[in-house]
């Protein structure tokens, strides 16, 4: 089945071919790293992750790269508020950044530091320089937006519309006012790299021209960012490397919605709120991830009500409820089963789970739509519950030829809850009935202790024995008996 994906450049949906058969390169604008993560800056990468998820299982070989602007204004005023220097900063909130992508299950092949590109982007620009594109004054260097004619199509703005509708200052160097810094002069007190136009360092839109093309290549497949990216960023990426190039720079742009309440962009205050180490503290990994892929990636994510993570996870609880119940009748972590379901045999009920995985794929193949992806697993519940009520197979009168009939079903659910990243880790990770195993282990404990102290030792020792048979061991010693659970270690 083909992809389709929606194109901000021509603004429609095209067919998916990739420059190199086979193979396919994203790259995708990452955080710059002077404050600690927000749920905002999640959203990008959890939705590309799946996008790398469905395209490899479509055989594709995918390479997802996200930068880290490690050099910028906000960089070096908050390492002085904090009284430190720029990489030091730069180096806690990336780790911050990293250890929230790896809670989240995202899985990205390169992530480039600008300041690890210096050289690269000097290289563009004296390009750049060279071909007439742009030029240097008083230290900075400048692209000439005039010398493009191309500039404007991807934010479908026109050039002279945008001359016209900026004012230029008196004290600009630049000859118009939408050219943009390609590099910037140091001022005193600032890090600086040496350059052939004077010390300073990179503008922020090269980092990006320059770390993609030398991780991907000049022509890439797929470029992503947040819609409030389109322009300048966007735009500005695509006129520096195309005109220093000759060639088309990115394939296909996908811009994804952003995080907002009451259809206005979140407020200084609750931005407070969505900072991941508080949604951690509230909310497994899982969940996190599972309210970012209910909407489609295209529209804006409301973040709105009381606790809008927790309201979405309801359904999430209900995919939790139904693996519990394939484990208790598999007699295996789901997550342990194999994510490539065998052939499906003709049994009626495999005929309406094929169908589902059919239109599962049609989904993802159709511009990545996650939500309704997400709804079809709901869908399949059904017929999988049915059939495991009507072979009562969680009964002694269950055979084998069912439950093989039901392990397949569910490796086909496997196969598609690990394209979207849910149902990874087993069950007591997940933060679904997070403490809820030890309450009711104590609770067992409580009511043996009970029974051994009426003398009741049949009942004592049946409750140990059989706690045994599931992996867990009471100790009885001078401080009493503790339970401990084997079957994990
Ligand atoms: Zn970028």
């Amino acid at each position: 089945m083909p992809i389709r994906i929606f194109n901000t450049l021509t603004r429609q949906k095209e067919l998916f071919e990739p420059i190199t058969p086979g193979k396919v390169g994203i790259y995708l604008c990452g955080p710059t790293v002077y404050a600690p993560s927000h749920l905002g800056h999640m959203i990008g990468p959890v939705i590309f992750d799946v996008v790398k998820r469905h395209l490899t299982h479509r055989g594709y070989q995918v390479t997802l790269v996200i930068n880290i602007t490690d050099i910028d204004d906000k960089l070096i005023q908050q390492s002085a508020v904090e009284q430190c220097t720029v990489a030091e900063l730069a180096k806690r909130v990336t780790a911050d950044y990293w250890k929230c992508l790896d809670r989240l299950g995202v899985q990205v092949d390169h992530f480039p530091h600008a300041t690890h590109y210096i050289k690269e982007m000097q290289s563009v620009i004296q390009t750049l320089i060279d071909k007439g594109h742009a030029y240097a004054v008083g230290g900075d260097v400048y692209f000439d937006v005039t010398t493009d004619d191309d500039y404007g199509k991807l934010s479908n703005r026109k050039l002279d519309e945008m001359l016209a509708g900026t004012r230029k200052e008196v004290s600009d160097l630049k000859r118009n006012a939408a050219d943009f810094a390609l590099w910037k002069g140091a001022k005193p007190g600032e890090p600086f790299w040496e350059s052939p136009w004077g010390n300073g360092r990179p503008g922020w839109h090269i980092e990006c021209t320059a770390m993609s093309m030398a991780l991907l290549g000049e022509t890439f497949d797929i470029h992503g960012g947040g819609l409030d990216l389109q322009f300048p960023h966007h735009e500005d990426e695509i006129a520096q490397s195309e005109c220093c190039t000759g060639k088309l720079f990115a394939r296909y742009w996908m811009h994804h919605g952003l995080l907002q309440t009451g259809g206005t962009k979140i407020s200084k205050s609750l931005g407070n709120s969505i900072a991941m180490a508080k949604l951690f503290a509230a909310h497994s990994a899982e969940q996190i991830r599972f309210f970012i892929l209910n909407t489609h990636y295209r529209s804006p994510i409301d973040y709105e009500g009381e606790n809008p993570i927790k309201a979405a996870t309801v359904g999430l609880n209900r995919l939790h409820t139904f693996r519990e119940r394939l484990e208790r009748i598999l007699k295996q972590p789901f997550c342990e089963l194999p994510v490539t379901p065998p052939p499906l045999t003709d049994a009626p009920m495999l005929r309406e789970i094929e169908q589902s995985r059919m239109r599962f794929f049609e989904f993802l193949d159709d511009d990545f739509n996650t939500g309704a992806a997400i709804g079809v697993l709901f869908e399949m519940l059904s017929p999988m519950n049915r059939f495991a009520d009507e072979a009562r197979l969680e009964t002694s009168a269950a055979t084998d030829a069912d439950r093989d009939v039901l392990r397949t079903a569910a490796c086909v659910f496997r196969e598609l809850t690990h394209i979207l990243g849910i149902l990874e880790s087993k069950a007591d990770s997940t933060g679904h009935h997070q403490g809820l195993t030890p309450k009711l282990l104590d609770l067992l404990l409580e009511l043996r202790n009970e029974a051994r102290k009426q003398k009741n030792f049949a009942i004592a020792d049946a409750v140990r024995n059989r706690l045994k048979e599931v992996g867990v061991v009471i100790e009885d010693g001078p401080e009493g008996s503790r339970w401990k659970i084997t079957a994990e270690e």
